[in-house]
């Protein structure tokens, strides 16, 4: 595989230090996350600024929207590129645009082996902990958690949730047990960060989410309770929600349980900020894996009933949108993106190992190479866009595409010369998508 670590970024990297030096003196210490934030993701670093686009025409509607850069490890590694240019991108976007607001770069989904890259260009870090669920605490711990904290069994009610609940000393000893490892795991890498650079220079987040079983209210309030005693000034946290959130399509799972589940997480939140001292604008992380339509108007009304914030992570859902505008961009463009499709075709299972339990794709679902050759630019969006009404969309095809981004990153210089050259109708797609599918509906209706 070619290798290109600055994978032709047009970046200043040497000017990265000063600038993020520069970017955190301006904000406040501690760094206090807004109320309304959208994680953005942007594989090849180039759409930054059609991205912050979305965000500006969401303000000149009146909701302020704080684009938060992530990206992942695992990300990097497939394209090839380093966490310094998806920050010299989104500072460069902010510069060239001029907003006024704050901006993130999030060291998404790491943990201790992986954070080292991220420590000096990012001030968001995802603590992802999800594989320490389980891990047995320390001899004791939970006990001594449970007396500490008598208030975790019994009967709990937390005021916006109607159902009351009734713990017995058993069941809450064994949620302890099974989240105490995994907080402390948290615990560990907030304290290597904050001893890198500083408490209160970055915005902290906590995921769970990438596990089998939704977290619950009653373990909610305990892994915010074991989380406060550990002394991590949490402001985000991405439970595990009930359903699929497969890679780039629409949710998948009761939506009335999901919205019921949102509310009552919220609710656990607001109780734990008050209960624990947790920083009081706290709020919930919702890992999306891009595009859940169906879910959008539940968060939306949770939001507005109980006057609180959320941070939404898409990512890829901004690559399909470059290949959407290289479709609709010419031959030349359309050439390079049925290339791609063809490429992820042959490679169909080493893209979709690393994804396997975030994607449903048929393979008899999928178009022939051939059959997508013959396709007209219109047909190819078509395909790829994510309308459901639109009788060509295919999601079996655009799963694979969401994964193939390997395809493009392999392309190297080619693939980005190209998004050059197809810049206009790229960006038009890029910031339409973020705004129109999921800024808008997410906090700017009903
Ligand atoms: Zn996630």
């Amino acid at each position: 595989m070619k290798k290109d670590l600055t994978f032709g970024m047009p970046v200043d990297i040497v000017a990265i230090g000063t600038l993020e030096e520069r970017y955190v003196s301006e904000k406040t210490n501690p760094v206090v996350l807004e109320k309304y934030t959208i994680g953005v993701g942007d594989r090849f670093a180039h759409q930054a600024k059609a991205q912050l686009a979305a965000c500006m025409r969401a303000e000149a509607r009146g909701a302020t929207v704080i684009p938060v850069w992530n990206k992942s490890n695992r990300e990097h590694k497939i394209v090839g590129s380093i966490p310094a240019s998806t920050r010299a991108a989104a500072d460069a976007a902010v510069r060239e645009l001029g907003w006024k607001h704050a901006h993130y770069v999030d060291a998404d989904h790491i943990n201790l082996d992986t954070v080292g890259a991220f420590l000096d260009v990012c001030d968001f870090f995802t603590l992802d902990v999800a594989d320490a669920i389980g891990r047995p605490p320390a001899p004791g711990a939970a006990e001594s958690f449970l007396a500490r904290h008598p208030e975790l069994a019994g009967r709990i009610e937390i005021p916006g949730i109607s159902e009351t609940f009734d713990i017995s000393r058993e069941a809450a000893l064994k949620a302890a047990t099974k989240y105490l490892g995994a907080v402390a795991e948290a615990g560990r890498i907030y304290r290597h960060i904050a001893g890198k650079k500083g408490a209160g220079a970055f915005v902290t987040e906590v995921s769970m989410d990438e596990t089998d079983s939704p977290q619950t209210p009653p373990e909610l309030l305990i892994i915010l309770a074991a989380i406060a005693d550990e002394k991590i000034p949490i402001q985000t946290i991405a439970p595990k929600f009930t359903g699929r959130f497969n890679k780039g399509v629409d949710y998948v799972g009761d939506v009335e349980q999901f919205e019921r589940e949102f509310a009552s997480d919220i609710a656990v939140i607001a109780h734990s900020v008050a209960a624990y001292s947790l920083p009081a604008n706290l709020k919930l992380s919702v890992h999306s894996g891009s595009d859940k339509f169906s879910i959008y108007a539940p968060i939306a009304r949770s939001l507005r009933k109980f006057n609180a914030g959320v941070h939404v992570k898409t990512a890829g859902t901004t690559w399909l949108e470059e290949l959407i505008g290289l479709a609709e961009a010419g031959p030349e463009g359309l050439a390079t993106a049925k290339e791609i499709y063809r490429g992820a075709f042959e490679h169909l299972e080493e893209l979709c190992a690393p994804y396997a339990t975030v994607i449903d794709i048929d393979p008899a679902r999928l178009p022939a190479p051939d059959a997508v050759d013959k396709w007209t630019g219109e047909q190819y969006a078509g395909a790829l866009r994510h309308d459901q009404k639109n009788p060509l969309f295919n999601p079996h095809l655009r799963q694979l595409l969401h994964v193939g981004f390997k395809i493009a990153a392999k392309m190297g210089a080619r693939y980005l010369d190209m998004l050059v050259a197809c810049e206009a109708s790229i960006s038009r797609n890029v910031t339409e998508n973020l705004y129109s599918r999921h800024i808008e509906p997410l906090f700017l209706k009903g």
